[in-house]
């Protein structure tokens, strides 16, 4: 027996690699080009496939889908086919990660950059103001993380015009989607294959993607530095959460490969059932807490009265390892990538030349609305920019005419509400076709896309033990859409295909 299966096992390693040899690498590929009764194929096999391999959320037609798992699903829309992503871009974004996880920890240690830097938005911006409150009290009592534990998501555009990868944001909280967008890759890898001789693409140009299991890696080893064998992982979540699969799929990996459990609790809830004991100990219902997960928490609506304040202190308060800790939150704030891209500031918090200018090559133009000669050419080409409040999410972004309203409205006012808002260059990426899934239904469309790579880390006092880019995200939206967001109902998840 063990013969034979020693034989199938090599006679399916030369079948595979009689395969390969078949595939004819094709630079670009259109979708639209597939003709209509093989697309019907595909589509109905991605649809199956998506609901057998949990690339689901809550369908938003129902009440209970946002709160009660198993009911009420619907695949998350998705791009039928990867898209076509050049590997130099590919590997520079891959490169950059590490860079950038130990910037935001760097960054993060320096509290009084981060007071200073957010000091006007502070004025007139509550929220961030609400954060800051949060960081001060920590300064104040002097609070050590010794753990400090990141998972982030750096998101970018490919300039059209420059060739070049550029920074849209770096997100340090709620980094979402590690869970379903490996379900993408492996979606797109399978439709690959199985229509191989329609397609003629190669299913290994699609990097493989370990978003869930390097960000479950860096929580378990958080979790193990924590040191309580009976302590749990806090996933602090929305009350309602259509996007609870992408979450679970983390939840489980942390489960099933490390006999670790988590709960789910609203920043609410931990305000009803959280304590804090005299040595530091977070317990959530008479659960010690090891590590909390944000997965909420970053937008004032998470906020609707002083209770989810009082939560979010606690937790602040606590041992626990958090991710993100108040400082990482801030550290990804909008206001802070701004001041990072002035001249000399990296140099504060990064001693490799090299890394420097690999970091600095990604930054797309960005400028505080105190540089009147900025303003004054944003109001004259609006189109040019895209102005930003200290938000996170999706959906909060000024484009277009009303730039140059907005940017005319506060010159007026000549307050300091100006300090709640940057400028950054507005990127174009060059469009492509692209067939988009949603709710059951193919539609073609031209599209844009923005390539978000994840990272992980972990630094235990002075020794880093985790840092690395373990997966990708790829979302997909049509052209006309100026923002971004897979949850807020603009974009689609999508992989990318090396070219
Ligand atoms: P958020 O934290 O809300 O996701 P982002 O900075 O990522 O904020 O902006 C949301 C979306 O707006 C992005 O996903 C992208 O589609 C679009 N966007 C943001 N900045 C730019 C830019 N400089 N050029 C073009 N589009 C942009
Ligand atoms: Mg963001
Ligand atoms: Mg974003």
């Amino acid at each position: 027996a063990l013969r034979r299966r020693r034989r199938r096992r090599c006679g399916r390693v030369e079948a595979m690699e009689s395969q390969k040899a078949e595939v004819i690498v094709k630079p670009s590929f259109d979708p639209f080009s597939i003709q209509s009764e093989l697309l019907e194929k595909m589509v109905y096999d991605a649809l199956v496939w998506s609901s057998l391999h949990g690339l689901l959320v809550g369908d938003r037609k129902s009440q209970k889908s946002g709160k009660v798992p198993g009911v009420d699903m619907v695949h998350a829309p998705f791009a039928l086919l990867p898209m076509s992503f050049p590997e130099t871009h590919w590997k520079q974004a891959c490169e950059v990660a590490p860079i950038f996880n130990e910037l935001v920890d760097r960054v993060s240690l320096d509290g009084e950059f981060l007071q200073k830097s957010l000091s006007r938005t502070k004025k007139v911006d509550a929220f961030t103001s609400r954060l800051l409150d949060i960081h001060s009290k920590m300064l104040e009592i002097n609070k050590k993380e010794d753990i400090r534990l990141g998972l982030h998501r750096s998101d970018y555009m490919l300039d059209e015009e420059t060739k070049s990868l550029l920074q849209i944001e770096l997100n340090t909280i709620s980094s979402s989607f590690p869970g379903l967008s490996c379900r993408v890759s492996e979606l797109h890898r399978m439709l690959l294959h199985q229509y191989k001789e329609h397609l003629l693409l190669d299913p290994e140009r699609i990097p493989i993607n370990n978003a869930v299991n390097g960000f479950a890696d860096a929580l378990a080893k958080a979790w193990k530095e924590y040191d309580n064998p009976r302590a749990v992982i806090l996933f602090v979540v929305q009350p309602e959460e259509r996007n609870m699969y992408d979450q679970h799929w983390l939840g489980m990996v942390l489960k099933e490969q490390y006999q670790i459990t988590t709960i789910r609790k609203t920043l609410a809830e931990v305000d009803a059932v959280g304590e804090l004991q005299a040595d530091g100990t977070l317990l959530v219902g008479g659960e010690a807490v090891a590590v909390i997960y944000f997965r909420a928490g970053y937008a004032p609506t998470d906020y609707p009265s002083e209770l989810e304040w009082k939560a979010r202190l606690l937790m602040e308060q606590s041992s626990a390892v958090k991710s993100p800790s108040i400082s990482y939150h801030l550290a990804g704030t909008k206001k802070i990538q701004q001041e990072l891209a002035k001249p000399g500031v990296l140099e504060r918090f990064v001693e490799n030349k090299d890394d420097i200018t690999k970091l600095r090559k990604c930054f797309a133009g960005l400028w505080s609305l105190d540089e009147s000669h900025i303003v004054n050419d944003a109001i004259e080409r609006p189109g040019l920019y895209v102005m930003k409040p200290q938000r996170e999410g999706g959906g909060n972004n000024i484009y277009g005419d009303d730039v140059k309203e907005s940017l005319l409205r506060l010159q007026q006012a000549g307050n300091e509400e100006d300090a709640a808002y940057i400028l950054m260059q507005r990127i174009f990426p060059a469009q492509s076709p692209a067939i988009l899934m949603r709710e059951g239904a193919s539609h073609r469309e031209q599209t844009v896309s923005e390539l978000g790579v994840y990272g992980a880390y972990l630094r235990i006092k002075e020794k880093i033990v985790v840092n690395n880019s373990p997966g990708y995200l790829m979302r997909t939206k049509v052209s006309s859409s100026n923002e971004g967001g897979v949850a807020a109902g603009f974009a689609v998840l999508d992989s990318i295909y090396l070219v």
